[in-house]
């Protein structure tokens, strides 16, 4: 009555030793002993297995450029940006396509199974979208791929903006995104956001910007953001990505903007790897670390969910699909270190960025899709400290990536033959 069933399991919430049984693509069982045969079994044999990953914010576009057609020199935002103008009139759709598979093989690797991708609309030959369109249906049997349709150059300030954004949209693209803080003037970027908006509202869809990705402390467009989501009734259909300016706004200022975010059910989108490596970039020493106020609006009951952003690509060098990377880079730049807190990182880059995307039936109760990921570690905290293999990872109950558990051999007198990284050393109470 099974087609699969995954024994002796651990849960991100705690639980130990469960028993998961697969049917038709969907969890069916979730319990201590399931008395029962499969066709085929997993024996997770202690080890932590989580709903799949997904990551929330992501230029699918851009990924895997890296070199193309240089290197970014200074490193920061701007020059990103600017190269990336450069590399844009000389792409092509089979080159999108391609290096958009390419990565799409190593998120399913690291049991990233739910993408949204920004796709740049400044070109308004508008090929990536044409190609990101055609990736989308590609990769549906493995990969949930969402589109936000992204005016990197400005809604306002690149020549064909915004017939760009709207033709992107009638082609299939189905979120809206925006850039305010990257527009001429403050006022043409709440301009651009209430027009985002009003296109969301009147088209039935759901809104994503880049917001105050800057240190400036006075770059408040998600303030204008969070009224007219309000406005508009789009409660929870809007996330605000990086919101790094909030790192440097004055404490009184935020203690009014939040509760503005909260009531406007704001999805709050940091990208902490990029952050780091971007913000404070104009700051001598102490240097800044411009990542979003994650604890804070956390503890406001924001819905927190982390991106990757960039893999490979003009803005940063780095990255390799890994969520688990993502998160603890998060726990270290926003200090959160407790064993309640590492778990609320876990949540950022599973059920959080679930709910931030909209998406139906996941998680781990019965009735939830079967898209999991075996990992190489017993708990939540084993997993964010050492971003372990991926043993299993499933898509509707279905074996879709491989890898075998890394375990080290030492030819050490006396001391141990092997050393499974995660296992041989989980702190463990005495006896
Ligand atoms: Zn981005």
């Amino acid at each position: 009555m099974f087609d699969l069933i995954i024994r002796s399991a651990n849960l991100p919430d705690g639980r130990k030793g469960v028993d998961i049984g697969v049917a038709g693509g969907r969890i069916a069982a979730l319990e201590r002993k399931i008395d029962a045969q499969a066709g085929e079994e997993i024996d997770a044999g202690g080890r932590l297995v989580s709903p799949a990953f997904c990551d929330p914010h992501f230029h699918m576009d851009a990924t895997l450029s890296l070199g193309l057609p240089r290197m970014n020199v200074s490193g920061t935002l701007l020059e990103g940006i600017s190269l990336w103008g450069e590399l844009r009139p000389t792409l092509t759709k089979d080159a999108l396509i391609d290096r958009a598979l390419r990565y799409c093989d190593l998120a399913v690797s690291q049991g990233l199974l739910f993408i949204r991708s920004h796709v740049d609309t400044s070109d308004p030959r508008l090929v990536t979208a044409e190609a990101l369109l055609e990736v989308r249906e590609i990769v549906r049997p493995y990969i949930e791929l969402q589109l936000v349709a992204f005016p990197q150059d400005g809604y306002y300030r690149a020549p064909e903006g915004v017939a760009a954004l709207e033709r992107a949209l009638d082609m299939g693209v189905e979120i809206v995104g925006g850039i305010p803080h990257f527009e001429r003037t403050m006022e043409e970027g709440r301009r651009s956001v209430e027009a985002l908006c009003r296109i969301a509202a009147e088209r039935g869809l759901a809104v994503d910007m880049h917001c105050d990705e800057t240190d400036d402390p006075m770059s408040r467009h998600i303030e204008t953001l969070a009224a007219e989501t309000v406005r508009f009734g789009l409660q929870g259909r809007v996330a605000g990505s990086h919101l790094t300016s909030m790192h440097s706004m004055d404490n009184y200022y935020v203690s009014k903007l939040i509760p503005l975010m909260a009531e406007a059910d704001i999805n709050v989108i940091p990208n902490p790897l990029i952050n780091i490596m971007l913000q404070g970039r104009h700051d001598t020493y102490p240097k800044r670390r411009g990542m979003t106020r994650v604890r804070e609006l956390m503890a406001a009951g924001l819905n927190v969910s982390f991106g990757h952003d960039c893999v490979m690509d003009p803005w940063y060098s780095m990255g390799s699909g890994d969520m688990l990377e993502v998160a603890h880079m998060a726990l270290h730049v926003s200090q959160m270190g407790g064993v309640a807190e590492k778990k609320m990182l876990f949540d950022a880059v599973t059920v959080n960025s679930a709910r931030t995307m909209g998406l139906e039936g996941y998680g781990l109760d019965v009735g939830c899709k079967a898209d999991l990921v075996v990992l190489q570690a017993e708990d939540v905290q084993e997993a964010l400290r050492l971003k372990p293999a991926r043993l299993f990872v499933l898509k509707a109950g279905k074996v879709v990536s491989r890898t075998a558990p890394v375990v080290s051999e030492l030819f050490l007198e006396g001391r141990p033959r092997t050393i499974d990284g995660g296992r041989d050393f989980v702190p463990r109470a005495a006896g």
